[in-house]
């Protein structure tokens, strides 16, 4: 099959999003003088559920406070996208030269993540350029969404924009969630793990590596109208 569309998770995946996500949830629980602080072990229990949104309503009910997570979650969002645009973040290394490769190649370019929207357009722009969010032929993000990942819905609704079959796709994942949520609709799925992620159960990975540079080294790879997707001396 050919491969024709490249289907990007965001958060951990393009970049490691999750310690700047931590410091904007704890600035704008500082903000609101909540005395809440998430260190790496507490932030690394909650990232199992998906949405910052619900990550804040988990731990109000575990500590047992009432508060408006809707707020903290949109304020969090903002100081996230203060920071981004400042330049407070990079992508993973191979990311910008697989897009790269990708619009050389005739390669559609997606984005399936259950971040908010306005996280994803500040972080493409700032890492891969402005107007480079509008590379993407289909950007699905949390506000699209019923149920987030492991629910596979988000990569549902990005085949019927591309109007392509998951066998025609390749999905880049740094989670289990999104592990599970890509392969629900029987998308290869390449997980390359994140700082938060790395002792997740990646089993049923088609393809298992440090980082998507791996990827690049093998120029066979990922050819557009070519059934050869995987480099040689890969775990697929
Ligand atoms: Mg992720």
């Amino acid at each position: 099959m050919t491969i024709r569309a490249l289907l990007f998770d965001v958060d951990g995946t393009l970049a490691e999003t999750e310690e700047l996500h931590r410091g904007a949830f704890n600035t704008a629980f500082m903000e609101r003088g909540l005395g809440w602080k998430w260190d790496r072990d507490l932030y690394r229990d909650l990232l199992r559920i998906t949405g910052g949104r619900e990550r804040i309503l988990e731990y109000a009910r575990r500590v047992g406070a009432h508060v408006d997570a809707v707020a903290i979650h949109r304020r969090k969002t903002e100081i996230y996208n203060e920071r981004i645009q400042a330049g407070s973040i990079t992508l993973r290394p191979g990311v910008a030269a697989l897009i790269d490769h990708a619009r050389g190649n005739d390669l559609a370019l997606a984005i399936a993540t259950t971040t908010s929207r306005p996280n994803v357009t500040a972080l493409l722009e700032a890492t891969l350029g402005p107007g480079s969010s509008g590379w993407f032929a289909s950007i699905r993000t949390g506000e699209d969404v019923e149920a987030k990942k492991p629910d596979p819905e988000v990569y549902r609704l990005v085949l019927a924009d591309l109007g392509l079959e998951a066998g025609e796709c390749l999905a880049f994942e740094d989670s289990r969630n999104g592990l599970l949520a890509a392969k629900e609709v029987g998308l290869r799925t390449v997980v390359t793990p994140s700082i938060y992620s790395a002792d997740d159960d990646f089993g049923g990975a088609d393809l298992l590596l440090d980082t998507v540079e791996d990827l690049l080294n093998d120029r066979d790879f990922l050819q557009s109208g070519s059934d050869k997707i995987v480099l040689s001396g890969s775990r697929w």
